[in-house]
């Protein structure tokens, strides 16, 4: 059992004596493995202080400085990958395979791409009479999903360290000890008192908290839309920044000059990927209607390789109870809407007894269906027909969603139905993932951007310091 008992305040260790707490559990057994205290507002007080009072040094110290810590965090992390990636598998069931083979090792990752953006970032730059300072925005609030737990973690705090900001994070309570273990980390790096501070908390309680202090400067959080829309209601009476990664339901176009087969072995593993459960993962496909004898062929072929590869690379069960039952009412829905079934459909697969297991699930439907406009987040692909590339155009916009969006077919075709697609990162013909470009999205997927030197931007505040000009040595 993991008790995540303990908060880190000021550099210290501080035991959540008072606080209420909930059970973590398995999701490949459905037992308790562990428990997590909810931070009330006495802890966030003393979190946001703490990160209020070492904003005042920490916000001045040099690149340098700061380049050391990234490096001494690298270092630090090394040790640790083992513990990280058992408390992965343990609460939120990532398997081990997937655990040691992406979710850890993308640490050092986004570690080094943020090093090589702090090397480079102009904190400073003329124009005209006006020199213009990009300076630390102050305390940030993070809050952060369960399903990438340690990634969505890193990929604040290590640039909020990048630049100068001070912090409070308040990690997923179902998935609480890799928020535990790299707080251990930065211990280890030596952070300076302050700087890092972290409460375990859900959402109605230290999320809610975080997101409306007065002393926080900007609150940043990764999760669903209707969270994120609660935080930025929570954060407007004190008029934060509010940054928001939230939900998608991004669409794989394959354009009528792809190879079909191409195109759907490269999508259903992406969908499987984390058993679904990847904000940016592609889980509507748009084929053209003419070919949906030849998609349903390879649909079938891909699901079979998935199957044969998965005694070395098993696919995972969901979450938690409550998203395994929100999966099966969305496949139920589909079922309701009158959509064709190529694979899967409702309950565990054939011989599982417990776990939150989910068959893998491609339904054809019209994009007009629940299934194909909710966020499902588990591994359930909905295939959708178009006409022409027009219609594609069109269906790949018809979501209140808009965070990625992925294209194959003719490279200049690809790139003009880019540019027609309403959503923060579109990727051509199976292109690999950049970690220097800005991730974010457009309409309900969210605000702003984490991930490269736009990342830096979201974490600053811009000072204009205007001088009278060319006398201005004389006065
Ligand atoms: P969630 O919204 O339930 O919880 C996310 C975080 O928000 C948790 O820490 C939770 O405690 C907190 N929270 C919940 N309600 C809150 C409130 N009222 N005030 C403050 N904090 C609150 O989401 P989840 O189920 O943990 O994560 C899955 C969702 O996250 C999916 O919708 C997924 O698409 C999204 N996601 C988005 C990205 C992205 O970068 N866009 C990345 C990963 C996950």
């Amino acid at each position: 059992m993991t008790d995540n008992k303990r908060f880190f305040i000021d550099g210290r260790w501080v035991e959540a004596t008072s606080c209420s707490e909930r059970v973590v559990v398995d999701p490949a057994t459905e037992q308790p493995v562990g428990s997590v205290a909810l931070a009330g507002a006495d802890h966030v007080d003393r979190a946001v202080a703490a990160a209020r009072r070492a904003f005042e040094s920490y916000s001045r110290t040099s690149r340098e400085e700061r380049l050391a810590l990234l490096d001494r965090v690298t270092a630090c992390y090394q040790v640790r990958g083992a513990d990280l990636a058992a408390a992965l598998t343990r609460e939120m069931g990532a398997p081990k395979w997937l655990a040691e083979a992406m979710h850890v090792p993308l640490t050092p990752v986004q570690i080094a791409s943020t090093r090589q953006v702090l090397e480079r970032f102009e904190f400073e730059v003329e124009s005209g009479r006006t020199r213009i300072l990009r300076e630390p925005i102050g305390v940030c609030a993070f809050i952060t999903p369960w399903n990438w737990p340690l990634n969505m973690i890193v990929g604040k705090v290590v640039p909020a360290l990048a630049v100068g900001c001070t912090m409070v994070l308040k990690p997923s309570e179902l998935a609480p000890s890799c928020a535990t273990i790299f707080a251990e980390i930065l211990e280890a790096a030596g952070v300076p008192d302050g700087v890092f501070n972290l409460l375990h908390g859900d959402g109605p309680g230290a999320g809610a908290l975080l997101s409306a202090h007065p002393g926080v400067d900007m609150v940043s959080i990764t999760g669903s839309t209707r969270a994120g829309s609660e935080v930025a209601r929570a954060a407007a009476a004190s008029v934060k920044r509010v940054h928001q990664e939230l939900g998608g339901k991004s669409p794989a176009i394959a354009l009528p000059s792809a190879d079909l087969a191409t195109v759907i072995s490269a999508v259903m593993p992406l969908i499987l990927l984390n058993s679904g459960q990847s904000c940016a993962a592609p889980s509507r496909l748009l084929v053209p209607a003419e070919h949906l004898d030849a998609v349903r062929a390879h649909v079938l072929a891909a699901l079979a390789a998935h199957e044969a590869a998965s005694a070395q690379m098993p696919l995972g069960p969901v979450v938690s109870a409550a998203q395994w039952a929100r999966i099966q009412g969305l496949i139920a829905s589909a079922l309701d809407d009158g959509a064709e079934f190529i694979a899967g459909g409702a309950g565990r697969p054939e011989g599982v007894e417990r776990g939150y297991y989910v068959r893998p699930t491609v339904v054809v439907c019209s994009n007009r269906t629940r299934i194909a406009q909710e966020e499902v987040f588990g591994p359930v692909l909905t295939v959708v027909p178009y006409r022409d590339v027009e219609d594609a155009i069109a269906i790949a916009n018809d979501t209140p969603y808009g965070l990625a969006a992925y294209v194959y077919g003719d490279p200049a075709e690809a790139r003009r139905v880019a540019s027609r697609i309403r959503a923060g990162q579109v990727t051509l013909n199976g292109a690999a993932p950049d970690l220097d470009a800005p991730f974010g999205g457009y309409k309900q997927s969210g605000n702003g951007r984490e991930w490269g030197a736009y990342g830096f931007h979201d974490l600053l505040e811009i000072k204009a310091v205007t001088t009278p000009g060319v006398d201005d040595a004389a006065t």
